[in-house]
């Protein structure tokens, strides 16, 4: 079991592995993603003490075809929405500044996914760069990139076992100390500590049933434990009560700060908080600013806004900043 386990770690994330292994590779003189970061001065040190910037440089991307991808991505094959090779991002050029919080908002297949996908190199560009902390991905190992960017899906995979071991795949050397101290951060350490089995409680559909919120919280605590300096988030739309809700909020919140993050968001509450916002609409990005900026310009975005996002309860901008993290 525990050689199973650290052989899917050594992956990274077990779900990304079929999209990784045939697309990207690391060069023959690949650097680790630190000690290429440490001579621009932009948080040198051996931990990556500081978020760096997510630069995304006159972008242009399209999937590989199914003969690049030979045996390997089944997803690609199986796409028959978009031909191989067609171009899904144009010149997509922004700037995430080290530790802000940039939103993606826009139509379904728009880019987004895209976009967020080759901030961790699961495919490399057709042209332009993607840069963190200054440094092209392809210049580093993946391992050293991965472990600096922690990814968070829609839906939290969690494997049938126990809460401990689902927090390991984050990170297989954490104590049971450091596991408590993550889960308390993600506004879940209440629940684990009422469960008679504590950390050993298998979680899934045949063992203890977390609702959506709960899921949603463990998965955030395991971002905690790996402590990434860069996140990548696509926001659950799952509907959450609103109790559940607010704690995913604030574990949410905690999980962001001080991090450079990259947010699909389906939530006004995020959005209003960003730093920027980018609209993304058919592989471009065809606006940008603050929320409010934004609604003022009446265009996409302003749209988006009247049908997907103010029916939500909006608490406004004021009373979240006075919250506590
Ligand atoms: P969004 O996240 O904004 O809904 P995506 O990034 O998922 O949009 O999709 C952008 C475009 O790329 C769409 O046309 C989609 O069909 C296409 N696409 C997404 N994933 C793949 C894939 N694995 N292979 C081929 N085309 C894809
Ligand atoms: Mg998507």
């Amino acid at each position: 079991h525990v050689d199973v386990m650290t052989a899917l770690v050594s992956f990274d994330r077990v779900f990304e592995v079929l999209d990784l292994k045939p697309l990207v590779r690391d060069r023959e003189d690949a650097r680790e993603l630190d000690e290429a970061r440490a001579p621009d001065g932009d948080g040198a040190g051996p931990a990556l003490s500081k978020a760096p910037s997510v630069e995304f440089d006159h972008v242009r991307f399209a999937y590989p075809s199914a003969d690049e991808v030979s045996l390997a991505s089944l997803e690609s094959i199986a796409r028959t929405d978009t031909a191989p090779g067609r171009e899904v991002l144009h010149d997509v050029d922004f700037t995430a500044a080290p530790g802000q919080l940039v939103a993606l908002v826009g139509p379904s297949g728009a880019g987004k996914s895209t976009i967020t996908h080759l901030v961790s190199r699961l495919y490399d560009v057709s042209s332009g760069a993607v840069r963190i902390g200054g440094v092209d991905v392809r210049d580093v190992t993946l391992e050293s990139l991965r472990a600096e960017i922690g990814v968070v899906s829609q839906d939290a995979h969690l494997f049938h076992d126990s809460i401990r071991e689902n927090m390991r795949y984050a990170r297989p050397d954490a104590s049971d100390e450091e596991i408590l101290a993550a889960l308390e951060a993600a506004h879940i350490g209440g629940l684990v500590e009422e469960m008679a089995e504590g950390l050993d409680t298998v979680v899934g559909d045949r063992g203890y049933r977390l609702s959506g919120g709960e899921k949603q919280r463990l998965a955030i605590a395991r971002l905690l434990l790996k402590a990434p300096s860069v996140v990548v988030l696509d926001e659950a739309t799952a509907h959450l009560d609103s109790e559940s809700e607010a704690a995913v909020q604030r574990a949410l919140r905690t999980a962001l700060a001080g991090r450079t993050s990259l947010v699909i968001a389906h939530r006004l509450s995020t959005i209003r908080e960003a730093d920027q916002i980018l609209v993304i609409d058919g592989g471009r990005v065809a606006e940008r600013g603050r929320h409010e900026e934004l609604l003022l310009e009446g265009g996409l975005y302003a749209e988006l806004y009247r049908t997907q996002f103010s029916h939500q309860r909006d608490q406004g901008p004021e009373r979240r900043r006075a919250e506590p993290l």
